[in-house]
């Protein structure tokens, strides 16, 4: 049948109910409430986040006869039901007064006129919309979890191509506070790569930008941003403010420097890198137990400086930071939710080119001289 058909149609049968059920305005819905008429919301659950008028019942329209008919007695009771925009009302009244209700009547544009009319109405705390439902039905995170992540504080050191994904991710996730650190500013070359920042942003601060980006994407969340260099003095007084610290820097100097403050102040350290095709990330936690490398156990030497190019010198395919600093928000989130298969004690290695992704086993060093002296403490 054709569409239009359809709709004339409609439009015909729901303007011969409105000739036999008696509809009433909000307000004079609400009067009638006042007075002891049972207002009934028939919507369906999904759409109650919206809310539903004060001290309404709510019976979806698929149960409304049955429950009616299980709970009234008296036929002369009268009914005022609404839905959202007055047209199920409509029909449901009709079917209602067709069973034997003598005082049904519909509420003319539903919820949506209620509400615009001023009149009260609630959202039932169990209602409320909630942006984590989908993450919070995985069980391994639960309303527990989400709690979990809720309180975290996260710093993330380097909002370049890895950090900028990273803490898209973890914002969105609902890490409820996450610091970030640079003292760059965006320059048209990042755009390809770092994907918090736009065209318009060229020349102003990173770290700015980015909190500007992560507070439009959830509100809900604090992002305090640091613009300056990390170095030993100044890593120790942001460090203890959070809960675990993401390494997305560009160069061994500043690794040693962050990993050296995890270990003095006993804070996970996610360290990711990338290099041509290939990245390398891995949990450096030597605080959790006394198999549990450093950083500076896997590189207890330093490459020298042309054998480490940085990205502004040998180039870099946008996607693989990308990749690296999603991976990275993932071992955060695990490692908030206290989930065992993460990678302490492992190097996760991507090869791009040739789509390979190895997990490797890593060995305390017991002579490192970095982390060597820690005794196993509580986790
Ligand atoms: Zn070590």
């Amino acid at each position: 049948m054709p569409v239009t058909n359809y709709n004339k149609m409609h439009d015909k049968i729901t303007y011969k109910i409105s000739k036999k059920v008696s509809e009433v305005d909000p307000f004079k819905a609400y009067k009638m409430q006042q007075e002891g008429s049972l207002l009934i919301d028939i919507r369906e659950q999904s759409e109650l986040y919206l809310g539903k008028p004060l001290n309404s019942t709510h019976i979806p329209k698929s149960q409304l006869e049955i429950t009616l008919l299980n709970v009234i007695n008296d036929l002369d009771v009268s009914l005022l039901i609404i839905c959202s925009s007055g047209k199920r009302s409509l029909f449901a009244a009709y079917i209602l007064k067709e069973l034997g209700f003598k005082n049904v009547f519909s509420v003319s544009g539903g919820f949506e006129n209620w509400k615009n009319s001023e009149l009260p109405y609630s959202i039932p705390e169990k209602d409320k919309p909630n942006r984590y439902i989908r993450q919070i039905l995985i069980p391994e995170i639960g309303k527990i979890g989400q709690q979990k992540i809720n309180k975290s504080k996260i710093l993330i050191i380097g909002m370049g191509g890895i950090g900028c994904p990273a803490a898209l991710y973890l914002a969105a996730a609902g890490i409820g506070h996450i610091g970030i650190i640079d003292n760059d500013l965006v320059d048209l070359n990042n755009l390809h790569r770092q994907i918090l920042y736009s065209e318009k942003d060229i020349g102003k601060s990173k770290v700015l930008s980015a909190k500007d980006k992560l507070e439009q994407l959830n509100s809900e969340i604090t992002i305090m941003p640091y613009e300056v260099r990390i170095n030993s003095e100044n890593i120790n007084s942001i460090i203890l403010n959070y809960d675990m610290v993401l390494d997305a820097t560009d160069n061994f100097e500043t690794r040693n420097v962050i990993n050296n403050a995890c270990i003095r102040h006993k804070k996970p350290n996610i360290q990711s890198s990338v290099f041509l095709f290939e990245g390398q990330i891995s949990t450096f936690h030597p605080n959790f137990s006394t198999n549990a490398p450093c950083y500076r156990c896997l590189y207890s030497e330093f490459p020298p400086a042309f054998l480490s190019p940085s990205c502004s010198e040998i180039g870099v395919l946008g996607i693989l930071p990308g990749l690296m600093g999603v991976l990275a928000a993932t071992e955060a989130l695990k490692i908030i939710l206290d989930i065992k298969t993460n990678l302490i004690g492992k190097l996760l290695v991507l090869d791009l080119l040739e789509m390979d992704f190895s997990v490797y086993n890593i060995q305390k060093n017991k002579n490192c001289n970095y982390c060597s002296s820690i005794k196993n403490t509580d986790h």
